[in-house]
């Protein structure tokens, strides 16, 4: 299976990304911030071990978080394309990820942006409550405010994009990233996009750098 990783802060604009170029290209999207979402709403066991740690913007433990990706991985085609957003958030993660015989990450993508602008981003982002489609207040309106462009559904706040728990997140991602950075840079297979530019702009550049990777 053939896996593109996308690194870099909450806010960064991965998962917009993301799943964007799933619906026009076929990739399979997997989230793991939205698997756990999902999982707190069905009151699973999984979303009751993970809900504290997101309600607090911390990093749910890497043992849960591996289990979860293995799982996810072994019900997929072995043909998937995968986009892998959320996940690695940590230096076991990636190495977990590398040692899987069955996946093969040949390229990490690390959305660079300002730390100074992540802030009025996460705080303005909505999303679909009914399809998941992101949306941001002031950079990516919708046609008509707390409606889907997409199929009419009500737009949300997700409850860890209040300033408090965005300012953990920021920490949290910031005190582990570097490392990850380094870990691919090291394998000679990171690629940066500078993510300060309008969702069109990097969605064009993206869907480029990924049909080099994915034949
Ligand atoms: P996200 O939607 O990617 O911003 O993730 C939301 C929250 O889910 C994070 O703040 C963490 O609490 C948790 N989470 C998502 N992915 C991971 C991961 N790979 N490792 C640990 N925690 C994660």
């Amino acid at each position: 299976m053939d896996v593109v990783v996308f690194l870099g802060a909450p806010g960064s604009g991965k998962g917009t990304q993301a799943k964007r170029l799933a619906d026009s290209h076929g990739y399979t999207h997997l989230s793991t911030g939205d698997m756990l979402r999902a999982a707190i709403r069905e009151e699973t066991t999984l979303g009751k071990k993970a809900k504290g740690f997101l309600d607090r913007g911390e990093l749910v433990p890497d043992d849960v978080m591996i289990g979860l990706i293995e799982d996810r991985f072994g019900a997929l085609p072995k043909a998937s394309r995968v986009l892998l957003d959320g996940f690695p958030r940590t230096m076991p993660q990636a190495e977990v990820l590398d040692e899987k015989p069955t996946t093969e990450v040949g390229l990490a993508v690390h959305f660079k942006l300002d730390p100074e602008a992540l802030v009025v981003r996460l705080t303005g982002r909505r999303t679909c409550k009914q399809c998941g489609e992101p949306f941001h207040v002031k950079f990516l309106p919708p046609k008509k405010a707390g409606i889907c462009d997409k199929c009419g559904g009500e737009l949300v706040q997700r409850s860890d994009d209040t300033e408090s728990v965005v300012r953990t997140r920021i920490a949290v991602f910031q005190k582990q990233n570097q490392s990850l950075l380094d870990y691919y840079k090291g394998r000679k297979i990171l690629r940066d996009i500078d993510a300060d530019r309008p969702v069109d702009v990097i969605r064009k550049d993206l869907a480029a750098l990924l049909s080099s990777w994915f034949k």
